[in-house]
C-alpha cells in the first residue's frame, strides 16, 4: 500500500525526522490560506498522487507570492499530472500540499527497503540526490552506498559513520550528527510501520546547516495491514484505477493490462499460460484475471462485469479448468454478468474438468452467442481471427 507523501511526512514527523512546515489543500483557496499560515515566501506547492518524478511533470511548483500559490495550486488540480511514472494519461490531482520553501544548499538519498536476497533491510545513502536513483546507479554506481541491516542488532552506530562519513566535503560536525541520527530514525520508522520502502529523496542540508526530509516516500506490506490498523485508514482508494479497486472489493486476483483480450480464468497458473497464449496469437491481454479456485457464481459474475466495462476490450477469452470451481457455477456466473449487461464483443469459451457436461449444456440453452473452443490451441486460434477482424 502507498501514502502519499503528506501523510509520511506526517508519520516521519512522528518519529521525529524533521521535515518543513505544509498543510493539505483541495482548492486554490485553500492553498492561498495555507500559505498565508505557512513560513514564505517562497512556498512549494506539491501534486500529491502516487507518482514519483512529480518534479520534472509540473506537479511541484515554487512561487514567490501568495496569488501565485493559489493559480498554481488550481493550475496542478486543473489537469492531470503526467509523469514517467503514470503514463501518457496522466493521473487527476486532488489534493495539493503547500509547503514552506526551504533554500536548498544539498540533497542526497536516503532509503531504507527490503532486499530480498539477503532478506534484511537494507539503507541506502547516496550524495546524487535529487535525481532519480535508478539513473545514478546505472550511470554512477559507486555513488550508491549500502548498509545492510542484521534484524536481531538492527541499525547500528557504526553504520551511520561508514555512511555519513563518505560525505564529501564533510558537513559541519551538528549537521554530520542530525545526519546520523536521523538514519537511525528513519530505520525505526521503516521498521515499526512495517514498509517495504521508506525513502526521502532529496534529503537535503538547508544554507542553515539543518537536516531535512524534503520529500517523503512509504510504501507499506500489505501482509502487514492486520496489525498496522492506523495505516490502514491512510489507503486512498482515489489513486488506484477504478477496475482494480472493484476487483480487489471482490476479492478477485486482477490486473489490469494494456491489451485488447479480456481473459478470465481460474488458477494464476492457468491464467499465466493462457495471457501466453494470447500473445502467441498476436494479440495483447487487456487483463490477468484469476477468479481463484473457491469462486463462487457471484465473483465470475463481478469478474466478467468488470472486463466488460474496460473499453479496450474486443473479445473475450474464458478458459476454465473445473476443479474446485467446477463449470456449471462458472457458466450461470457468465449467464447472470450477460443478463446485466450486454455482451457486444465475440466471447471465446474454452471449459473443461467438472461438471463440463452441465455447463455447457447451460451454456447452449442460453440465448448468450459465444464460440466454443476445443482446447488451448483452438482458442488461440479463435482469438487471433477475432483479432484479424477488429483491426
Ligand atoms: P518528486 O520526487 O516527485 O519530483 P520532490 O518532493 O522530490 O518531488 O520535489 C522535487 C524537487 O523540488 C526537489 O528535489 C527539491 O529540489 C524541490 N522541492 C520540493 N519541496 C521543496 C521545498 N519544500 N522547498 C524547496 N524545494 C523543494
Ligand atoms: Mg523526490
Amino acid at each position: 500500500m502507498k501514502l502519499h507523501e503528506y501523510q509520511a511526512k506526517e508519520l516521519f514527523k512522528g518519529f521525529g525526522i524533521p521535515v518543513p512546515g505544509g498543510r493539505l489543500a483541495h482548492t486554490g483557496d485553500e492553498a492561498f490560506q495555507a500559505a498565508g499560515e505557512l513560513k514564505g515566501p517562497p512556498w512549494v506547492v506539491k501534486a500529491q498522487v502516487h507518482a514519483g518524478g512529480r518534479g520534472k511533470g509540473g506537479g511541484v511548483k515554487v512561487v514567490q507570492t501568495l496569488e501565485d500559490v493559489r493559480k498554481a495550486a488550481a493550475a496542478i488540480l486543473e489537469t492531470p499530472l503526467v509523469t514517467k511514472q503514470t503514463g501518457p494519461e496522466g493521473r487527476k490531482v486532488h489534493q495539493v500540499l503547500v509547503e514552506e520553501g526551504v533554500q536548498i544548499d544539498r540533497e542526497f538519498y536516503l532509503a531504507v527497503v527490503v532486499d530480498r536476497a539477503r532478506a534484511r533491510p537494507v539503507m541506502i545513502f547516496s550524495q546524487a540526490g535529487g535525481m532519480e536513483i535508478e539513473e545514478v546507479a546505472a550511470r554512477t554506481p559507486e555513488l550508491v552506498l549500502k548498509q545492510f541491516v542484521d534484524p536481531n542488532t538492527g541499525w547500528m552506530p557504526y553504520q551511520a559513520r561508514t555512511l555519513a562519513y563518505s560525505v564529501e566535503p564533510l558537513p559541519g560536525p551538528d549537521t554530520l550528527k542530525d545526519l546520523m541520527a536521523l538514519m537511525g530514525k528513519l530505520y525505526k520508522a521503516f521498521i515499526s510501520l512495517d514498509c517495504s520502502l521508506a525513502e526521502i529523496n532529496p534529503l537535503v542540508i538547508t544554507r542553515d546547516g539543518k537536516v531535512l526530509a524534503v520529500d517523503a516516500k512509504i510504501n507499506v506490506d500489505d501482509n502487514a495491514l492486520a496489525r498496522q490498523k492506523e495505516l490502514k485508514a491512510l489507503d486512498d482508494p482515489k489513486e488506484k484505477d477504478p477496475l482494480d479497486a472493484k476487483a480487489e472489493a471482490h476479492n478477485l486476483n486482477y490486473i489490469r493490462l494494456s491489451g485488447n483480450i479480456g481473459a478470465m480464468v481460474n488458477g494464476a497458473g492457468l491464467a499465466m499460460a493462457t495471457m501466453d497464449v494470447i500473445k502467441l496469437a498476436g494479440a495483447e491481454p487487456a487483463n490477468f484475471l484469476d477468479v481463484g479456485g473457491g469462486a463462487s457464481e457471484e465473483m465470475v459474475t463481478r469478474g466478467l462485469e468488470i472486463i466488460l466495462e474496460d473499453k479496450k476490450v474486443k473479445a473475450i477469452l474464458i478458459n476454465i479448468f473445473g476443479g474446485i470451481l467446477r463449470c456449471d457455477v462458472l457458466a450461470r456466473g457468465v449467464l447472470a454478468a450477460a443478463e446485466k449487461t450486454a455482451i457486444k464483443v465475440p466471447l471465446i469459451v474454452r471449459l473443461e474438468g467438472t461438471n463440463v457436461e452441465e455447463g455447457r449444456k447451460i451454456l447452449q440453452e442460453s440465448n448468450l452467442t459465444f464460440m466454443v473452443a476445443k482446447d488451448m490451441a483452438d482458442a488461440a486460434a479463435m482469438v487471433t481471427e477475432q483479432v484479424k477482424r477488429s483491426a
